[in-house]
């Protein structure tokens, strides 16, 4: 727990929500900001501020529960899709430093999120770029 974080509060009831869904582990509630209606949050009940420091059997449990939360959602507002979105550090849009994933019901010509601007690597980036990946990766 972290006195300073708003989800942490959330966690200890200290700041209400309008629940979903919690077990031991994992806690989900509306957006307050909702891009689209029943945009969700789904967090870790205990506070790690990145994906990167959440614990394997962690990450497992908020994994676990997208899809049957996702599906819920999207029948209940009845939209044809939705995004799971997870930002990490500042620099990717992440506002509240505690681990939490975004489930966005999505509608045809609802104008979020449009295409991606797509790049392509040099000859030998590619491979460049796999290697040093693979140098760093600590599983
Ligand atoms: P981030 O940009 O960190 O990925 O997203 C944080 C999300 O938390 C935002 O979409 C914002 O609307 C939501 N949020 C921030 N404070 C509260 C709150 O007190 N209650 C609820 N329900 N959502 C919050
Ligand atoms: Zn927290």
């Amino acid at each position: 727990m972290s006195d300073q974080c708003i989800f942490c509060e959330i966690v200890k009831g200290n700041i209400p929500c309008a629940k979903i869904f919690e077990d031991d582990q994992v806690l989900s509630f509306l957006d307050i900001g909702p891009l689209s209606p029943g945009h969700c949050l789904l967090i870790s009940k205990k506070h790690y501020a990145r994906l990167e420091h959440c614990p394997a059997d962690l990450t497992a449990a908020l994994a676990s529960r997208l899809g049957p939360i996702a599906q819920a959602v999207i029948t209940a507002v009845n939209a044809p899709g939705y995004n799971i979105l997870n930002n990490n550090h500042p620099c990717a849009g992440q506002l509240v430093e505690h681990v939490h994933f975004h489930i966005i019901p999505r509608n045809p010509n609802d104008g979020l999120f449009g295409n991606w601007p797509a790049d392509k690597y040099p000859a030998g980036e590619m491979e460049r770029i796999q290697q040093k990946i693979t140098d760093s990766l600590a599983i």
